[in-house]
């Protein structure tokens, strides 16, 4: 069956929410997936963020099929191994006391930490214009787009937007009604945006002296994503609520709300729950990914490899400028093509991303290596020359 025609069954049969489908993809392997049509392509999107071992890693498909070999799904009523392994690891990775509530998604964690933040007796969030923070109703409350938004309303209230990377206004915007500040270290649906030197101090400053939290949604960042196991130790802070998901898994649904010192113990039973949340494969899959960046030093390769996508692209006089850390990667167009850009690059064989008119994100696996990010360059290269032409 053709590409098309696939494309008509899910148009038949799935929601039309993400619009038509860009492509049928029918196998991965590494950096490289192929479509229905045999078209093989390389992956600089990684499922947005997500795939962070390629696809098909063998150490990703040995820990899901032995855990699913040995115990699939347990309900909350009891616990496993791998569940309470990886709560474990990622509080040593944060290097702080805390507690994990495991999620399936990235809204989902959000979810778990603004429940946790309603349990410090207050409402008011604090939220940053261009954030995105997911589609459930509540993460959907913080995330500051309003076509996302508009429709949905009323919405949980008592969240106050404020310009990203404005120190002075976030500091005017927290008091003592604020219950957390929530801001992503990187906007990454906002194409790769960065908060600029002292941002996430300043946050930490202003939440510290009104007793808010400070929460963090390294969902996209997180987990490596940056050449760093979380974008915030850049910027030398410690957070009370960390949420992660996307690359956590490397493919697999997972995510986590993780709340340090003491905002670990605002929810108690009762509180919160999920079916599927810190089910056995999930944690194991996490585990394995964790565990693979540390065995095959994939920060430091998330640094080499996306300081060499930047240097490359930086040379095109169409590219303005890079932005970003690792390998998430935003690259800022001279010309509002972003469109143009990512449609010729499909069509020569790679997948990115235009998040926001004018801008591209790159988000490839972390095994990328120097050689398939060269020929992707020089690839994208053409496709830019191309464009302006
Ligand atoms: C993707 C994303 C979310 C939502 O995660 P889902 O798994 O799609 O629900 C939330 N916050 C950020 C920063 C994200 O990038």
């Amino acid at each position: 069956m053709t590409g098309r025609e696939w494309t008509e069954r899910y148009q038949g049969a799935v929601m039309n929410t993400f619009g038509v489908p860009q492509r049928v993809l029918v196998r991965g392997e590494g950096v490289y997936v192929w479509d229905a049509d045999g078209t093989k392509y390389v992956d600089l999107l990684g499922g947005i963020a997500v795939n962070a071992l390629g696809h098909a890693h063998p150490a990703l498909l040995k820990a899901v099929s032995e855990q699913l070999g040995q115990l699939g799904h347990i309900s909350n009523f009891f616990t496993s191994e791998p569940q309470i392994e990886l709560g474990e690891k990622l509080l040593s990775l944060l290097g702080a006391d805390g507690r994990v509530f495991f999620t399936n998604s990235g809204t989902e964690a959000n979810e778990a930490a603004f429940k946790v933040t309603r349990k410090t007796g207050r409402t008011k969030i604090v939220a940053a214009e261009g954030s995105f923070h997911g589609r459930t109703m509540g993460a959907l409350a913080l995330t500051s787009k309003a076509a996302y938004r508009e429709p949905f309303e009323p919405l949980p209230g008592n969240v106050v937007f404020v310009p990203y990377g404005d120190i002075a206004a976030l500091t005017a915007a927290v008091d003592d009604e604020t219950a957390a500040v929530i801001l992503e270290p990187l906007q990454g649906e906002a194409g790769v945006i960065e908060p600029g030197d002292g941002y996430l101090q300043a946050a930490r400053d202003a939440t510290s002296a009104h007793g808010a939290l400070l929460w963090l949604d390294e969902i996209q960042t997180g987990i490596g994503r940056t050449g760093a196991w979380f974008a915030h130790t850049a910027h030398g802070v410690m957070p009370d609520l960390v949420t992660v998901a996307k690359g956590l898994g490397g493919g697999i649904p997972i995510g986590a709300c993780i709340a340090l010192g003491d905002a670990a113990t605002l929810l108690t039973p009762g509180n919160h729950g999920t079916t599927f949340g810190g089910n056995p494969v999930a944690t194991a899959a996490a585990l394995a990914v964790i565990e693979t960046i540390e065995v095959e030093d994939l920060l430091e390769n998330a640094r080499a490899i996306g300081a060499q996508i930047r240097a490359g692209l930086e040379a095109h006089p169409l590219v303005v400028a890079t932005s970003g850390d690792g390998l998430l990667i935003g690259v800022v167009l001279a010309k509002d093509v972003s469109a143009d850009i990512q449609k010729a690059a499909l069509e020569a064989g790679v997948i990115l991303n235009n998040p926001t008119p004018g801008r591209l994100r790159l988000a490839p696996p972390l095994i990328l290596t120097e050689a398939q990010a060269a020929a992707a360059v020089s690839t994208l290269l053409a496709v830019l020359d191309g464009v302006d032409a």
